[in-house]
């Protein structure tokens, strides 16, 4: 595992309970409005952590911690993140994966060996957008759909989450539902900042999303007020 950060205690990571987060090194998706850029080149060890002194560190927390959130980059980049979430296993921790969806495979093999309890998949865009918003060519993004379809059929808590950078419409949430064909446990997420373009959301977008919300599907929104 090449750990580039870790957070000892948050509150807001794992729904309802205290977590521990981890920052797995590398990414293959390049998004504009990305806030751990430093954690983008899969190569980079300058930040490393060792997994061991996290593992001792969550051990001696036993009880206090309830659950381990493995959010990055992309986590499912990393070889052994299948041996080091059985670790966690070990200590009864609940885990959390903050995934891109772009490694069906691996999802799937961590599901059937009951390594997860809560899935939390970024929904980048339209299909017809997704190259642009990722900035990632040649992106395959039938394994995107297919990571949809593994945890929208996995029986486990999970979330599709959109963050509404400003290189997205209003009307590409709707569409992203529809392309996904999602039903239930969406989130938009507000875009802190984005190095394509700094444009703060228009209130009438966010009013016209909520009222396509209340007529059509129920969305969370995170971050930001919606009036
Ligand atoms: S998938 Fe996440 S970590 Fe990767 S570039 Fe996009 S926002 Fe950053």
């Amino acid at each position: 595992m090449n750990i580039a950060g870790f957070m000892k205690t948050s509150f807001v990571d794992y729904p309802g309970k205290i977590a521990s987060v981890v920052f797995t090194q590398g990414c293959n998706l390049r998004c504009g409005y990305c806030h751990n850029l430093s954690l983008l080149d899969i190569d980079d060890a300058s930040t490393s952590t060792v997994p061991e002194g996290i593992l001792e560190f969550l051990f001696k927390r036993k009880g206090m911690i309830d659950a381990v959130v493995v959010s990055g980059g992309e986590p499912t980049l990393q070889r052994d993140l299948h041996d080091f979430i059985k670790e966690l296993r070990t200590m009864n921790m609940l885990v959390k994966l903050d995934t891109n969806g772009t490694n069906p495979n691996v999802l799937r093999a961590l599901i059937k060996d009951k390594l997860l309890d809560f899935i939390a998949m970024d929904l980048k865009a339209p299909l017809n957008k997704y190259e642009y918003i990722t900035e990632t060519s040649c992106l395959n993004l039938s394994s995107v759909l297919k990571s949809v379809e593994i945890i929208k059929r996995c029986g486990l808590a999970h979330e599709f989450r959109t963050t509404l950078c400003p290189e997205l419409e209003v009307d590409d949430i709707p569409r992203i539902i529809l392309d996904f064909d999602i039903a239930n446990n969406y989130v938009v997420q507000r875009c802190r900042s984005t190095k394509l373009k700094k444009v703060p959301r228009n209130k009438q977008d966010l009013k016209r999303l909520t009222q396509w919300s209340n007529m059509n599907l129920p969305l969370s929104f995170r971050g930001f007020e919606v009036g």
